[in-house]
């Protein structure tokens, strides 16, 4: 899929119907979204693929009951979309294996470990951008930042 002219929020918007049946059950998602977001310029697709994953772990974290909030804001020189659950804090030593390949705390079948790892490639690799993770009891946010002003080849 080419690079094109993606509001980020409209991919977020799209993940959270994708996963609509995963979330109804006990999620109550709150969306806090900056009204003028600038565009980027963006492998769209893709970027879909890292918001999926992102909301797809929180709800297992939360065990399908709890909170997310969806935040996209412009903070120069980025737009910055944070997605944030209320299930249980990520130790240390987990979060510092997060994004390796292949590392998962999931049983068998439920998991690769891979998700992470391909939505830090998407971020760092193809879009320039930062991806990181803090928790914290109450508040596990993934927050990522994609450059306003670069273009993928
Ligand atoms: P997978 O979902 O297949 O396990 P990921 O790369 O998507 O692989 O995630 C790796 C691991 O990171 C998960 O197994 C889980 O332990 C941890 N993790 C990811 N997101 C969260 C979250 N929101 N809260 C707690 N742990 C998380
Ligand atoms: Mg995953």
């Amino acid at each position: 899929a080419p690079v094109r002219e993606t509001d980020v929020r409209e991919g977020l918007d799209n993940t959270l119907i994708i996963l609509h049946n995963k979330l109804k059950k006990g999620v109550t998602v709150v969306r806090e979204y900056e009204e003028d977001l600038p565009r980027i310029q963006a492998f769209a697709s893709e970027l879909n693929q890292v918001w999926t994953n992102i909301v797809d772990n929180a709800v297992d974290a939360m065990q399908g009951e709890g909170r997310i909030v969806v935040r996209a804001f412009h903070r120069d020189p980025w737009v910055v979309v944070q997605i944030e659950n209320d299930g249980p804090v990520i130790p240390r030593e987990v979060r510092s294996q997060i994004f390796d390949p292949f590392f998962t705390t999931k049983g068998p079948g439920e998991g690769t470990g891979l998700g992470l790892n391909i939505s830090r490639s998407i971020v760092v690799q193809k879009h320039h951008g930062e991806i990181d993770v803090t928790s914290r009891p109450g508040q596990t946010c993934f927050e990522v930042r994609l450059p306003v002003d670069y273009t993928p080849p």
